[in-house]
């Protein structure tokens, strides 16, 4: 623990909504001391890198630019935002999959050939398809390829459950584990506020446990990202800070645990796909998954939510 890590240079592949707004809540923390952007919108990453370098006096030291993959040599850590972001009218999620599998096979062969010793870190989606893709393309050990998986639905679930319970969303414990899609699965037997289960909480606080309003917590937690997307046409500001808290769990080599995703084998008889679970993140990137313990109904989610994933990788014929 607390080991400092040689180089403090995080890449950004894929300069639009997330790759900034990552970059931008990276800058602010004053995690990195080296940003790079690149895309193939080469002015993109250009006016993005303006943009933030402008932020370095309000901010931290650090040097930011629009680069290419040999900058990629001797990042800690090299995140991949690129690709298309949303279905097409009438496309299909595995149509989005096929679609980013391709910009992966550019990307990712580039990025772990100057530098085979570094973590990816995917955001891209289908998130959990593409972590997958990642690992095969790039042939890194798991443990180094990463997805924000259901960070983001876990903070959303954990935002939703704080408005309800009238506490801080820090003191809320509860995780969104499975596909970063419309099959993850909530834990509701394992949620707790100071490790009370949220019926007990009711009780202990006189409120009644309303299990339709926990429903509609978690219905909204599932389609938040139709709804921002909906109203604003992007989501990226809590995503680009989920991003950088997995940067910096392993850049200070924290053992944080958190819902990525990463290579599944042996869990409740799960394997080879990548999906979320709580997972301990350190320099050497994924530590460790936690093997939750899920009651029935939650196992048998779980296992519908890794069939579904298992459906579309196989179609992306990554072998
Ligand atoms: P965006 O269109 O704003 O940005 C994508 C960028 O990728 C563009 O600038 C584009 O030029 C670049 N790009 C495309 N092909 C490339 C290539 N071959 N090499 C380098 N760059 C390339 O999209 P966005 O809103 O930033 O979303 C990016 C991805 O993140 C999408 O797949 C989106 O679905 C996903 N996303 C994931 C989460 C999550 O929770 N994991 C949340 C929000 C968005």
């Amino acid at each position: 623990m607390g080991t400092q890590l040689h180089s403090t240079r995080v890449v950004i592949i894929g300069a639009g909504n997330v790759g900034a707004t990552c970059a931008y809540a990276l800058l602010l923390r004053g995690l990195v001391t080296e940003i790079v952007l690149v895309d193939v919108k080469k002015d993109k990453a250009k006016g993005e890198a303006m943009d933030l370098n402008h932020t370095v006096p309000f901010a931290y030291p650090t040097r930011i630019w629009a680069g290419d993959y040999g900058d990629c040599a001797g990042a800690a850590v090299t995140v991949i935002t690129a690709g298309a972001a949303y279905l097409k009218p009438g496309g299909t999620r595995l149509d989005l999959a096929k679609t980013n599998a391709d910009i992966f096979r550019q990307i990712v062969p580039e990025v772990a050939r100057h530098n085979p010793d570094g973590i990816l870190l995917i955001a891209s989606n289908p998130v959990d398809a593409m972590t997958f893709a990642a690992w095969k393309l790039s042939g890194l050990p798991s443990q180094r390829v990463i997805g924000s998986g259901t960070i983001l639905d876990t903070a959303r679930f954990r935002y939703l459950l704080s408005q309800h319970f009238g506490v801080d969303s820090h003191s809320v414990h509860a995780f969104i584990i499975g596909e970063h899609g419309d099959s993850e699965v909530p834990v509701w037997s394992l949620a707790n506020i100071a490790g009370m289960r949220l019926p007990h909480f009711c009780a202990a606080r006189g409120l009644t446990y309303d299990q339709a309003a926990m429903d509609d917590i978690f219905r909204q937690t599932r389609e938040a990202a139709y709804t921002i997307m909906a109203l604003k046409g992007a989501t990226y500001y809590a995503i680009g800070a989920g991003l950088a808290d997995i940067v910096e769990a392993i850049l200070r080599d924290q053992s944080t645990v958190l819902s990525v995703s990463s290579l599944i084998q042996g869990y409740c008889g799960i394997n080879d796909v990548c999906l979320s679970l709580p997972a301990a993140l350190d320099q050497g990137g994924v530590e460790w998954v936690l093997p939750m313990n899920l009651d029935p109904q939650e196992t048998e989610a779980m296992c519908q939510s890794a069939q579904v994933l298992k459906t579309i990788i196989a179609q992306l014929k990554l072998e």
